[in-house]
């Protein structure tokens, strides 16, 4: 990552300098013996996990495994989806308090396969992040639009029905993960202008409903795409802080080399300043 990258978010974001996130969405992949290989080849490709905010969603089967490879590191393991009850009749679902006692510390919200193969919606979106921020979870929420088009009114009401309604401190817990689904498992990645732009799409809608200080405060990542060779150009957008990634995750060696792209001097100074705000 080009160093300036950092001291360019700091002067725009003034009094927050925003941790970058890799975050890995494994979706139905890897079973128990794969998860482990995967850590110890991932651990040994990274020196220091504490330039970025290392978040790896494996399946629900593969969390204990995942929780215990990390042992050690700052890699924090998340769950992909959650539903909003804590107990009850509710055949096949995992709770907020359930994920967190396994040693998650983080959940995907809202992914558009979720949107689009398991019917959820804006509304169930926001039950679930509140059930998810009640449990002492950090969301990763997604919104994105499907075709490039209508981009500006479907992230707009994604975000009004989604994510608005929450309170200034529930939003505060947050990451947003723009994820244009044509974007997704596509191969074909947003460019860097299209991808800031509708970053700052977002950002502008968090300052009219929570102000300057929440805008400049929240993390927004980008997903869809993204591989070790389209990440810089990616990462270099003031607007992006970081990577929701779902193929190149899979693979050790290209996410060790997504999240040593995040390795620099001033970072390293601004992990210092920031961690205890993001871990
Ligand atoms: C995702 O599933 O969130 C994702 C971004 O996938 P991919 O990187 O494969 O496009």
């Amino acid at each position: 990552m080009n160093s300036s990258l950092l001291v360019n978010k700091a002067t725009n974001t003034q009094s927050a300098i925003r941790l970058p996130v890799i975050g890995a969405n494994w979706k139905l992949h890897k079973d128990l013996a794969e998860t482990e290989s995967f850590f110890e080849k991932f651990r040994s490709l990274v020196d220091d996990f504490g330039y970025c905010e290392v978040v790896i969603c494996p399946p629900f089967l593969d969390v204990a495994t995942a929780v215990s490879a990390a042992e050690q590191t700052t890699i924090h393991i998340g769950a992909q989806n959650l539903y909003w009850e804590n107990d009850g009749a509710f055949t096949g679902e995992v709770s907020g308090e359930m994920i967190k006692a396994s040693g998650c510390s983080h959940v995907i919200v809202g992914h558009s396969e979720r949107r689009r193969y398991f019917g959820e919606t804006d509304e169930t979106v926001l039950k679930k992040l509140v059930a998810a921020l009640e449990a002492g979870l950090t969301p990763i929420v997604c919104i994105g639009e499907s075709e490039r088009k209508n981009v500006e009114s479907v992230l707009e009401k994604q975000f009004r029905c989604g994510i608005a309604p929450l309170s200034a401190e529930q939003f505060a817990k947050l990451i947003i993960a723009y994820e244009p689904i044509w974007a997704i498992g596509a191969g074909k990645t947003a460019t860097p202008a299209i991808a800031a732009a509708a970053h700052r799409l977002i950002r502008g809608h968090v300052t009219k409903r929570l102000g300057a200080q929440a805008a400049n405060q929240v993390r927004i990542i980008y997903g869809g795409s993204v591989k070790p060779d389209n990440a810089q150009s990616l990462m270099a957008q003031e607007e992006i802080d970081g990577f929701l990634v779902g193929g190149a995750s899979l693979d050790a060696v290209s996410f060790a080399a997504l999240v040593n792209l995040c390795k620099s001097e001033e970072k390293s100074e601004s992990r210092i300043n920031q961690s205890c705000n993001y871990v």
